[in-house]
């Protein structure tokens, strides 16, 4: 038997002046395990069997719930985690449970620290409860599963832990403001695997789009609904790259042609379905970029920190051509760009239909239309020469809605709620957006 285990993945986000999350410090910076981050770990873990202590019982038809009896180690690279199943543990920054002995063990020189820092506590107690949550499967006999079975149980299991947290039942954490959440989520994105990991890869975790789905689920629907993950139920989106080349690239298109394409491509997609949503045809809207300056508009409907907008009565869209649009590109990736403008395509379905887009309905709803675009590029015939998703890019759309979503001109709502009902979008197309 292996060690479960998470591997932190490498994605530096930040985008100027939208607010976003900090850059991960400098590897090898903070040598030597801190106090508090082994306090929040220990707050965690008491807390998280606490959680299980009610709900093992009401899971299971009654059965009594035995906490982990190895313990919960710290480890670092001059003083080792205990052996698991007699192998001797080599040193990497994260945090794994360990069945044959049943102990908890985390990197208390860099990986949990540095969470802690740059994304603060309560990301720490979701890793823990994930951990723990591999735990729960070996009580309750469900570990033969593959890997990314496992692996977003134990995402939905931390879930179901961060919800009776927001009930306001821990002893760790009080009730996490929305700007939390959004710090879990943006961390959660950090752990995820790297794109182009087939999801039948041995040790495969899911990328993120799917890891936030299962903890999501689990904060929504509770323990019940993550006992009942297999293999045949669970919808995996993550997928290999097609060949070499893509695999070369990223899957990433140039700049250029990325803009060109997705803007074709969402025009087609309004055009086809448009008409199912309000009875008449969709005219073409322009897409416009702008250097620095927005151009005058009377009612602009404005995202992405005030950087994009749909203006109404122009009836066009326009983005920030010399900053936003480049950042998005070089430092999420090319979908970042197509979230960008399903965004904006979507507010100017949203608002051709006569619908609002402010506030948190019109927000959600606008989230929910750009969703089911992604949907068509996803659930399309891949033999014509189409655009594509590639292995990465639903992660890149949840990094830019983390993005967009920071900023101060969506009327409060949170990336957690707005990345909910885009992945309802993408999940079930434009069906379940009106
Ligand atoms: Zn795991």
């Amino acid at each position: 038997m292996r060690a479960l285990r998470i591997v932190a993945g490498v994605l530096v986000l930040s985008l100027a002046g939208c607010g976003v999350v900090p850059a991960p410090s400098e590897p090898g910076r903070s040598a030597g395990p801190t106090a508090t981050a082994t306090d929040t770990v220990t707050r965690s873990l008491r807390d998280v069997e606490r959680y299980w202590k009610a709900e093992f019982p009401a899971l299971t038809g009654g059965k009594r719930f035995r906490p982990i009896t190895g313990g919960f180690h710290p480890y670092t690279e001059r003083k080792p985690a205990p052996d698991c199943a007699g192998e001797a543990t080599v040193y990497q920054p994260n945090a794994f449970y360990c069945p044959d002995g049943d102990f908890i063990a985390w990197d208390a020189q860099k990986l949990i620290p540095q969470l802690q820092q740059d994304y603060g506590p309560l990301l720490v107690g979701v890793v823990m409860a994930h951990e723990y949550g591999h735990a729960i499967q070996v009580r309750l006999g469900r570990t033969r599963q593959p890997t990314v079975v496992l692996e977003q149980q134990a995402d939905c299991y931390a879930g179901a832990w961060l919800a009776d947290v927001r009930a306001g039942h821990s002893t760790a954490f009080r009730k996490p403001t929305s700007g939390q959440l959004d710090n879990t989520v943006a961390g959660l994105l950090m752990l995820r695997d790297q794109p182009g990991t087939s999801a039948r890869a041995q040790g495969a975790h899911g990328n993120a789009f799917d890891r936030i789905r299962a903890f999501q689920e689990g904060i929504q629907q509770g323990a019940k609904k993550c006992a009942g993950y297999d293999a045949n139920n669970l919808q995996v989106t993550e997928v290999p790259f097609s060949d070499a080349r893509e695999a070369e690239s990223g899957g990433d298109l140039p700049y250029d042609k990325a803009i060109t394409l997705l803007a074709q491509d969402a025009q087609a997609y309004w055009t086809r379905t448009f008409p199912d949503l309000a009875d008449r045809q969709w005219q073409p809207v322009r897409v416009e970029t702008f250097d620095g300056r927005a151009p005058s508009c009377a009612d602009p409907d404005t995202t992405a920190g005030g950087a994009a907008l749909y203006c109404r009565s122009g009836d066009f869209i326009a983005f920030d051509g010399q900053n936003l649009g480049p950042q998005l590109y070089d430092r999420i990736g090319d979908f970042a760009v197509g979230m960008l403008l399903g965004d904006l395509f979507a507010r100017a379905a949203q608002d051709r239909r006569g619908a609002s887009t402010s506030g948190r309905s019109g927000q959600l709803a606008v989230d929910c239309l750009a969703g089911s675009w992604t949907n068509d590029l996803l659930t399309r015939d891949q033999n014509g020469n189409d655009l594509r998703l590639s292995p990465g890019d639903l992660d890149e759309a949840v990094a830019a809605l983390l993005a967009f979503g920071r900023g101060r001109d969506n009327g409060g709502v949170s990336a957690f709620d707005r990345i909910s009902a885009y992945r309802k979008g993408v999940l079930e197309g434009l069906g379940i957006c009106v």
